[in-house]
Formats: structure tokens, C-alpha cells, sequence
């Protein structure tokens, strides 16, 4: 179901929109960022220099060390009182990311996500089990708020205590599922342990996943346990933006449709910084045109995917954005070689044999880097016969070669016996600088 006249515009509809948007943006933090201004002062622009969506690339860009630089509140454009929720994203060392809402913010916020609940199926008559962490965290209130717009009934079970996450799913006849994969696949396993069948003992048939990209592999791996009949579709955002809204998957599964009315969206060269053409793969950079409290211009996501503009069969015409393929920052570097985690999960669901689960250790000896590769096998597929194991590892070692140029060591390990997420995987073991 289509919910916004915005997501069937003509272009020259959107384009106005946008610039009068993004004109109106610029103003706004031009007069209340002072750390932006700067920027813009520096680059000799005035807000009047950015009139319409084509002037964007003049624009000086907006990075995470600009937010952490301004810790908590530098990039707002309003005054506290204005606000009236503050989220944080988790960081990993040292503060946190701030990011806070007006009233409008939380308005827009909960529309754009009611749009994608409902390009990815959901309607009012589903039963929404939110098994995303409830907190400072964005992803689980995002949901919640836009489900709820859709007059959905949710399940706030958040994330983590998965036999009890089983019992509320068969239970409450929950339909509709938003996790991330890796928790979604977890789920599956766990009821499975249990003696359930995900394809018949349960009645979700909708999964809306998300806070992590999800391959076509994974989407694949998760279809093999919960069954054909479940759609499954991504969706993407990130707290800086907004949090969960910003696209999402429609039921054609060709790129997520990118809120084009509230979100400009760029791919640039993520070395050089410069704009690339319509279709080729790069950095996301994506300036907020609506936003009041936190309006972040020419965001560098450091996600990299490409842009679709053709149509899609689904009626809607805006930009749709392809799977995330890995990060900017998360490309592991193993003897001068690019590595991205996506590529070798790629890999590993290819071969029958390993299941879902994997860890990637790197190390270095000798000013080397090493590579080790640890997959699960899947327990009706194992085998302990030392030379099928043997062969098998090899196997592994040579498609993984074949696709990253390097050679790596291969561990393959039992069943149930690498760690499980109850949200963002974690799957990367760096030990060469400690
Ligand atoms: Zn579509």
C-alpha cells in the first residue's frame, strides 16, 4: 500500500520539493550551526548560493567526527527546549552520537516508517513483534511509533530472551517479525532446539529486518528456515539521519525506496569525495531536508551501495538505494588487499556445507597480516570423517581465494558452537594492533 502522495511524484514534482526544502535547510543551519557556517563560510557559499538540488555538491560535508567534535548538542538547530526526545547511538569507544527530536521531527519520523512497515506488507491487522533493543538505541521506538501508525498492534518484547520471544510469537499469534537477520536467523535456530518448525508452528508471515544489511545469501539462508511464504524484506536508516525510515524494501525486492521527499541522496567517491554518476557504486551521502532539531547536510553515511532511478512495478518513483555492500570504514585492509566482510559471507552460503554462522580473525606475525576464517557446518551436513573435512576445507580456502585474491586459513567448526547476536553481529576479530 502506497501511504504518501510523495512516493509517486513525477521528478519534476520531487525535484521542486526538494529544493525548496533544501533551500529552506541550508538557511535554518546557516543562522543556528555555528560550527556549519563556519564550513560554508570557509567555502565562500551563503545559503543563497543553494537554491536548488543541483547546487548540493557545493555543499562542504557533514562526518561522525563532526558530531563528535560537537558533543552533545553543537549540530542542533534549535534550542533545547524545542526538543522532545534525545536518542543516542551506542559507541563503541568514548561518548556516544547524540541525535534529537521536535514534535515535526517525531511526526516525520513516524510517517516515513509507516511508508516502509507498509511497502514491506505490514497493515493495520498485523500483530508486530519488535524483538530490536528498546533504549537509546532508535531502531526499536522507530518501528514501534510507524507500526502503530498503520494501526498494527505491537509486541514491545525487545531484543534478547529468545524461548521467551518463541512463546509470545506462537502465543499471541504474532504475523509480522522486525529484527535484524542475524537475530532473525537466531530466533529460527533456537525455536528449532525447542522442537518447533518456524515454517508451520508459527504465524508470522512478515519480517521487517534492519540496523544491519542484509545479503542476498542471508535473505536466502533465513527463507530456508522460516519458509518461502515469509517476506522478508530490508530496510535501512541510521540515528544520525533520523533512525530506521530513511528506505526500505517495496514486495518487487529491487533496492529500497529512499524517502526522497525528506532525504537527498548522493554517491560519491568515498577516496576522493566527489560526486560519481547515476548508477555506480560508492559512499551514500544523504542531506536531511526536513528535519529541525539535528538537519545533517551531505551526510557521509560511509556505507557504500549504488542509486536506482529506473521505474519500479510497484508504482512508487522514488530513488531506490541497492543492499549496503559494506562500509568505507569497515573495509579490512589484509596485506594492502580490500576485504569486505559481505564478500566472504557471500561465499560461505554459497558452499552446502557451512551454515550462517562465521568469525574472521585477523592477526598479524612478522609485519604479516593473516586472515583466519572460522565457519560453522550445518549438523545434517557434517561429517566426521577427516578426509571429507579436509576436502571440505579446502574447498572453502580455494572459492574464498578465488573472490578476495588471498589466501586465508580455514577453521571449520561443530554445530551451535560460534557465538550468536541478539543484534548487530559482530563477526570481525581485529587482534593486529593489540
Ligand atoms: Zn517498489
Amino acid at each position: 500500500m502506497i501511504l504518501s502522495k510523495e512516493e509517486t511524484f513525477s521528478l519534476s514534482e520531487m525535484e521542486a520539493l526538494q529544493s525548496e526544502r533544501l533551500h529552506s535547510s541550508i538557511k535554518r543551519v546557516y543562522e543556528n550551526v555555528p560550527s556549519y557556517r563556519e564550513k560554508m563560510n570557509a567555502a565562500h557559499l551563503t545559503p543563497d548560493d543553494v537554491k536548488s538540488v543541483a547546487d548540493i555538491s557545493k555543499l562542504p560535508f557533514t562526518t561522525k567526527d563532526d558530531l563528535r567534535v560537537n558533543y552533545p548538542y553543537g549540530l542542533f538547530a534549535v534550542d533545547k527546549s524545542k526538543l522532545q526526545r534525545i536518542h543516542a547511538s551506542s559507541g563503541t569507544t568514548g561518548k556516544p552520537t547524540v541525535v534529537g527530536y521536535t514534535k515535526h521531527d517525531l511526526e516525520v519520523w513516524t510517517e516515513c516508517v509507516a511508508r516502509i512497515a507498509a511497502m514491506g506488507g505490514a497493515t493495520g491487522d498485523d500483530i508486530c513483534q519488535i524483538a530490536f533493543g528498546y533504549g537509546m538505541f532508535t531502531g526499536a521506538l522507530g518501528l514501534h511509533y510507524g507500526l502503530e501508525r498503520l494501526g498494527a498492534a505491537i509486541v514491545p518484547s525487545s531484543s534478547g530472551n529468545t524461548e521467551k520471544q518463541l512463546m509470545y510469537l506462537k502465543d499471541f499469534g504474532v504475523t509480522l517479525l522486525v529484527a535484524t537477520p542475524s537475530y532473525g536467523l537466531r530466533i529460527a535456530e533456537v525455536a528449532m532446539q525447542n522442537g518447533f518448525n518456524p515454517k508451520t508452528d508459527f504465524t508470522v508471515r512478515t519480517g521487517l529486518f534492519g540496523s544491519e544489511p542484509m545479503t542476498e545469501a542471508m535473505r536466502a539462508e533465513l527463507k530456508k528456515m522460516w519458509g518461502d511464504n515469509f517476506r522478508l524484506t530490508q530496510n535501512y536508516g541510521m540515528s544520525e539521519l533520523m533512525g530506521p525510515g530513511v528506505s526500505g524494501e517495496c514486495e518487487h525486492f529491487c533496492g529500497m525506496h529512499i524517502n526522497t521527499d525528506h532525504f537527498i541522496p548522493e554517491i560519491i567517491d568515498p577516496n576522493k569525495g566527489e560526486p560519481l554518476p547515476a548508477g555506480e557504486h560508492g559512499e551514500l551521502v544523504i542531506t536531511c531536508i526536513t528535519k529541525e532539531a539535528l538537519p545533517l547536510i551531505r551526510y557521509r553515511t560511509r556505507d557504500l551501495t549504488r542509486l536506482f532511478t529506473d521505474k519500479c512495478a510497484c508504482g512508487r518513483t522514488t530513488v531506490r538505494m541497492d543492499c549496503v555492500t559494506g562500509r568505507s570504514d569497515d573495509m579490512l585492509k589484509i596485506r594492502g588487499v580490500n576485504v569486505f566482510p559481505g564478500q566472504i559471507e557471500e561465499v560461505l552460503l554459497g558452499i552446502d556445507e557451512c551454515g550462517p554462522h562465521y568469525e574472521l580473525v585477523l592477526t598479524r606475525r612478522n609485519h604479516t597480516d593473516y586472515m583466519e576464517v572460522k565457519v560453522e557446518l550445518l549438523p545434517e551436513l557434517l561429517t566426521d570423517v577427516f578426509p571429507d573435512l579436509e576436502h571440505l576445507g579446502l574447498k572453502v580456502r580455494t572459492k574464498l581465494k578465488t573472490v578476495l585474491g588471498i589466501d586465508t586459513k580455514v577453521t571449520l567448526a561443530s554445530p551451535n558452537t560460534l557465538q550468536r547476536f541478539e543484534g548487530k553481529a559482530k563477526r570481525v576479530t581485529d587482534l593486529r594492533n593489540v
